[in-house]
């Protein structure tokens, strides 16, 4: 098991393409870190270079305090698990999982039954063992998912590198997987940086996830944090279902009372949120809220604004209820202002709202921040030593 770091890694593609753009990171023995991104962001570039299937174009890679760049991929001591499994079709799921520490047996000073005794203990701790004889094309999706797993951790490696593994099965398998692999990991705590589109798997599987957009990293915390303290609109916006509501105004307000003007709705802010607004007057800015921050209930916004503010002071916008979405013990519900036509609330499916009618829906600004217009715009909002974390 090993410490893995990238130091200003960039890989320029021939052609041209800047697809991983000084990416530094610091992956601590036994972490679990998951590179999450949009399509074409440079995350599977970035796994690649650490596997060395990817020359680094400039910068270092270290894998266990041995800087790696020239070093051959079968010599990095790690195992990769991809999408498409990459199983041999003619051989057993035993010969695939044996297949790779048979091949270097002598280099690696193993006896064929060191190789039985580690196929079989992995088979065991991923429940394939009574698959063992079975062929690639006999087992299901998730089966032959298991198997990749397993051939990754016979050869007991620094660290298991994984790109997109579950995109080729089922929702629900998915889920499964999903959880299998958070117990693997558990158990036998080796250095992981997982690769995955789908910013749910990240939050669920990471300690540490990273947020990658055009070959940069954006921001790099726990899921809680970056949950709760996106640095930018992009990383709000990425993370969280539904997505973060995004509302443009202008901060008004004067002496102590900071306002948002939402084309002619207005909306004062208290706490953090105010303080921070106060040196935007005059300036047009955006609001970000969570759709668990949009509800009927005054005593929510109430916490977030403070026990003594009366309810028509509240921060709160009219609406009219454009669509409701029923998800079970929860319900969506989707509404336009005057100016903005598709905002999404997550309520209480016991909350009495009906389509067509109007309503004044309260904002909990615990679940706000401010952004800087356009689509990366900054967070103006964060709590100081969340500030400290962007600077580095
Ligand atoms: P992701 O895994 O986040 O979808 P990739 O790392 O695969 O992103 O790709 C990052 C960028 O590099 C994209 O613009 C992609 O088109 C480009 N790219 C990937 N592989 C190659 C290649 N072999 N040659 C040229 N460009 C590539």
């Amino acid at each position: 098991m090993a410490r893995v770091t990238l130091r200003d890694v960039c890989k320029i593609y021939p052609g041209g393409v800047k697809a991983v753009d000084r990416v530094s990171l610091d992956i601590a023995d036994e972490q679990f870190v998951v590179l999450v991104g949009p399509s074409g962001c440079g995350k599977s570039t970035t796994l690649r270079m650490v596997a060395g299937l990817e020359e680094v174009s400039s910068g270092t890679i270290e894998i266990g305090g041995r800087v790696v760049n020239d070093v051959a991929p079968k010599d990095r001591d790690i195992a990769m698990v991809f999408q498409n499994y990459a199983l041999y079709p003619h051989m057993s799921v035993y010969k695939n999982m044996a297949f790779g520490l048979t091949l270097r047996r002598r280099e690696l000073g193993l006896s064929k039954s060191d190789i039985d005794r580690k196929v079989r203990e992995a088979a065991r701790i991923l429940g394939i063992d009574g698959l063992l004889d079975r062929k690639p094309k006999a087992l299901s999706g998730g089966q032959r998912q298991r198997v990749a797993v397993g051939r990754a951790i016979v050869r007991d490696p620094k660290a298991f590198l994984f790109d997109e593994p579950l995109s080729n099965v089922d929702a629900k398998m998915r889920v499964e997987m999903r959880s299998e692999i958070k117990k693997l990991h558990r158990r036998l705590r080796t250095t992981t940086i997982y690769v995955t589109h789908d910013q749910e798997e990240a939050m669920t599987l990471g300690d540490v996830i990273v947020i990658m957009k055009d070959g940069r990293v954006q921001q790099l915390g726990s899921p809680l944090e970056i949950f709760q303290h996106p640095v930018n609109r992009f990383v709000g916006d990425f993370i969280g279902t539904p997505p973060m509501n995004f509302l443009a105004g202008r901060i008004e307000g004067d002496g102590d009372s900071v306002v948002f003007n939402e084309g002619g709705a207005r909306l004062p802010f208290y706490g953090h949120l105010a303080e921070a607004a106060r040196a935007y007057r005059g300036i047009e800015l955006v609001l970000g809220v969570r759709p668990e921050g949009l509800s009927l209930d005054a005593e929510r916004a109430r916490l977030g604004a403070g026990a003594d503010v009366p309810r028509e002071a509240l921060p709160a916008l009219d609406v009219r209820v454009t669509l409701v979405e029923p998800l079970g013990k929860e319900k969506d519900v989707h509404m336009a202002t005057t100016v903005h036509d598709r905002i999404v609330g997550r309520m209480e499916s016991h909350v009495s709202v009906r389509e067509g009618e109007m309503q004044r829906v309260f904002v909990d600004l615990r679940a706000a921040h401010l952004f800087e217009p356009g689509a990366m715009g900054r967070n103006v909002s964060l709590p100081m030593t969340q500030e400290a974390v962007r600077a580095n």
